[in-house]
């Protein structure tokens, strides 16, 4: 079977996707630097490299005898990236530009990338397709564009076929309880819901509740890991069998609010959540909602998870 390079492979997502791989029976190279990720993530039937991709001889030495590459590893926290841009340009960019260099150096000829919804900005029309303009509103959705556009020069002038997936906001863990690690600061909404949830914290921050929306907070496409991982893996298949660069959004399909979030999670976890309301956070759009028919038709893809508490649900593995 083809050997996949999973740079990043013990982040959160990371993890999942070489689960998922390895059950669909390739050989499996994680390459990490653990700032993020979990050494308990790791798979005892996944090599392991612990390296940083900003250590190109490192980088380089991962690379060899590999067919292709998933690249999930970069600096994810929005906020941090317009605070500290320095360090979103050298992690994201130039990282990116090491790992391109690093597959001409040694023939690998497909590439997998952790993109983002954050490439489009503020909507201007839901739900979005892959056309919609990209406006990035902060420094960490800017480096995941400029990664896009050195893919197309890397295709253009190097036969890198590349697909970059877009995602909206990843949710939940593996239901087998085989993903350990919990994200060490979090940001986003599950998982500091789940420190609520825990007793770890007193109560959720809403962010605004006077959006142009159904209960006036925040709509988002909220899709399971696993799903996420899924792709992934079809995503490797389709390059291997030669076909086309492609650039592919995903999500489910379906908005659910912040509100509707801490009721499920209520409901699922049979518990009264606190919740405090708070100023809107600065860059949140009302409504992201992905149109996923790009992943339907050239990946074959379907999202398993399609109800929130089911996806909830699955968070109650590690916490
Ligand atoms: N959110 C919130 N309280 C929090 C964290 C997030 O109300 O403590 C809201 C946030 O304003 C957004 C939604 O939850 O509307 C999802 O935010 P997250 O940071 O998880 O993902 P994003 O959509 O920003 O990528």
């Amino acid at each position: 079977m083809p050997k996949v390079l999973v740079i990043g492979g013990a982040g959160y997502i990371g993890s999942h996707v070489v689960k998922a791989l390895l059950q669909s029976q390739y050989s499996v190279r994680v390459y990490d630097d653990l700032s993020s990720g979990h050494e308990i993530n790791l798979f005892a039937n996944a090599e392991f490299i612990k390296g940083d991709i900003l250590d190109y001889p490192s980088l380089n030495e991962a690379m060899k005898g590999i067919d292709a590459v998933v690249f999930l590893a970069a600096k994810k926290a929005v906020g941090e990236s317009m605070i500290n841009p320095e360090k979103y340009a050298v992690n994201n960019i130039v990282g990116s530009v090491n790992v391109l260099n690093a597959m001409a150096e040694n023939e690998v000829k497909a590439i997998v990338f952790s993109s983002s919804a954050a490439v489009y900005g503020i909507p201007q029309y839901v739900p979005m397709d892959e056309k919609h303009p990209l406006n990035p509103l902060n420094f960490y959705g800017f480096t995941k564009v400029e990664t896009e556009r050195l893919m197309q020069w890397y295709d253009a002038l190097k036969g890198i076929k590349y697909t970059s997936l877009r995602y909206f906001n990843a949710a939940g863990y593996d239901a087998d309880g085989d993903v350990k690690g919990k994200d060490k600061e979090p940001q986003n909404l599950l998982p500091i819901l789940m420190e609520v949830v825990t007793g770890k914290r007193d109560f959720l921050q809403i962010f605004g509740n006077d959006y142009d929306t159904r209960d006036g907070t925040c709509l988002r496409d909220y899709i399971h890991v696993t799903d996420l991982a899924t792709a992934h893996v079809l995503s490797i298949k389709r390059l291997l069998e030669g076909k086309e660069s492609l650039i592919v959004n995903l999500g489910t399909g379906t908005g659910t609010s912040v509100k509707e979030i801490v009721i499920a999670a209520e409901k699922v976890f049979e518990k009264n959540i606190p919740v405090k309301y708070a100023e809107r956070r600065s860059g949140d759009p009302a409504v992201l909602l992905a149109s996923n028919e790009t992943a339907r038709k050239e990946l074959g893809w379907e999202p398993k998870y399609t109800n929130i508490e089911d996806i909830i649900r699955t968070f109650a593995k590690i916490y």
